[in-house]
């Protein structure tokens, strides 16, 4: 992938003391060939080359960091200004219903993404409309309906009448029934055409949509910038939401799509799941891309790797209330598990989130000492915390080299999470009941 051929790169680059002129080529044409690989434009990957080539040679040196560390940094800052710097929120209308217009080919994840981002912004205090505009596949209207009510948000449909038809009625109906966010899903063509294209202005004229938003498929490399590139041309949209990014993708889309069309990806879709959309960071990708994660995305990594068996195990000891220290303790060797912490660390100062990337350093030491105060506990004490007394919490502390105010502490804390647990457990079995999708 495009970030383990950057990694390759960058790892060679890190070990060097001084950089020469030299150095920086070799390396640039190291990331050219990887870019050009991972499928992004021909044009912006020169263009990239040669402001960070120039930015890395032509620079004042500064102390903190070494050269090849600066030449990521400019790397990664070049990555995120390609993606267009800040994040790019959705828009909301003044008047009081927002309509978002969701476009693209067959299959990039319209319908999907419908629900998505229905799901997003009812959770913000919204009540979205989903409204069926696909009239020309039967099984798509069903296909929204099923999204719908596994959301619990109520889909417009009308059947195989006109598109426009359905539009107009769907902001009458969002008018009377107090919907304040209307998502219209339209039909999809396997290739742009003239007549969708046509529809489309049609149902753009009669919805006056607060956004436009292009729905593109991340593992279609190039053809998504090409796609977003007529798209924006024929229509116009106001951002795009990039599905599949969760896959094998090459990430060229996401890296090209920006400074093709002047049009920011406002979110990403990362799974089939309807829960799995994520606002569009552009520093987040780019550190992604470059393959050093971000705090955010590492604390993700740390929920999935643990041991799916480990989990079913818990959530069976979670919901009959039985957590103990013994589970405690595998949970937090699991964390350790989770990834190169170190390597995140080797990285300071100068990439990313700082602060954030020093409190995970100090999380690291919290284990140490946590795991210690756990394992000066008896195995009795260890399922049956209530008996640890104060000459028991004095024992642990003189074992583990701690104090028993540390020992209180994580008692304290033990309570807590097995409470939280509790809730959780219970709220998963409503979830599941209530047909949520989890
Ligand atoms: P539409 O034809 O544009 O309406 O596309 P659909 O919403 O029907 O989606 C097509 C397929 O892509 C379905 O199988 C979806 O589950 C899948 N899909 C959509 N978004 C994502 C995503 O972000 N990640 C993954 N892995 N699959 C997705
Ligand atoms: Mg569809």
């Amino acid at each position: 992938s495009l970030a383990d051929k950057l990694q390759n790169t960058f790892k060679t680059l890190r070990g060097k003391g001084k950089l020469t002129e030299a150095d920086v080529k070799a390396a640039m044409r190291e990331v050219k060939l990887a870019l050009l690989e991972a499928d992004v434009n021909f044009k912006i990957v020169k263009d990239f080359i040669q402001k960070v080539t120039d930015r890395a040679i032509g620079q004042e040196v500064m102390s903190s960091l070494t050269p090849g560390q600066q030449v990521i940094k400019i790397v990664n800052e070049e990555l995120t200004t390609l993606m267009g710097t800040t994040r790019s929120k959705l828009t909301f209308s003044s008047s009081p219903i927002s309509v978002y217009m969701m476009v693209g080919l067959q299959g990039s994840g319209k319908t999907t993404t419908c629900g998505k981002l229905g799901n997003y912004l009812k959770k913000q205090g919204k009540k979205p409309l989903l409204v069926a505009c696909d009239i020309y596949r039967p099984a798509a209207i069903k296909q929204l309906q099923v999204v719908g009510d596994s959301l619990a948000i109520p889909v417009f449909t009308m059947g195989e009448i006109s598109p426009i038809e359905i539009t107009k009625a769907a902001i009458t109906h969002a008018q009377r029934y107090g919907n304040d966010v209307v998502i219209l899903d339209t039909a999809g063509r396997l290739h742009i055409d003239e007549m969708l294209m046509n529809e489309l202005v049609d149902i753009k004229k009669a919805a006056r949509p607060t956004e436009i938003l292009l729905v593109v498929d991340a593992m279609t490399g190039q053809d998504a910038v090409n796609v977003a590139e007529s798209f924006n041309a024929q229509l116009g949209i106001d951002g795009l939401i990039m599905t599949k990014l969760d896959g094998d993708t090459r990430g060229g889309a996401a890296l090209s799509v920006r400074a093709v069309t002047g049009k920011p990806i406002k979110f990403a879709g990362v799974g089939e799941k309807l829960s799995e959309l994520e606002e569009f960071h552009p520093d987040r990708m780019a550190s992604r891309i470059l393959g050093m994660g971000d705090v955010l995305t590492l604390i993700e990594k740390a929920q999935s790797t643990f041991d799916e068996d480990e989990a079913r195990k818990l959530e069976k000891k979670m919901k009959k209330g039985s957590f103990d220290f013994e589970d405690f303790l595998s949970q937090l060797q699991q964390m350790k598990k989770m990834g190169p912490i170190g390597d995140l660390l080797g990285m300071i100062p100068g990439l990313g989130n700082q602060k954030a990337l020093k409190d995970i350093q100090v999380d690291e030491k919290d284990f140490v000492r946590l795991e210690a105060i756990i394992q000066s506990m008896t195995l009795k004490e260890r399922r049956d915390p209530n008996i640890i007394n104060g000459s028991r919490k004095k024992r642990i502390a003189a074992g583990s080299g701690t104090s028993v105010q540390e020992v209180n502490k994580l008692l304290k804390q033990f309570e807590q999470t097995k409470k939280m647990m509790k809730q959780f457990a219970g709220m998963d079995k409503r979830m599941k009941r209530g047909g949520m999708r989890m």
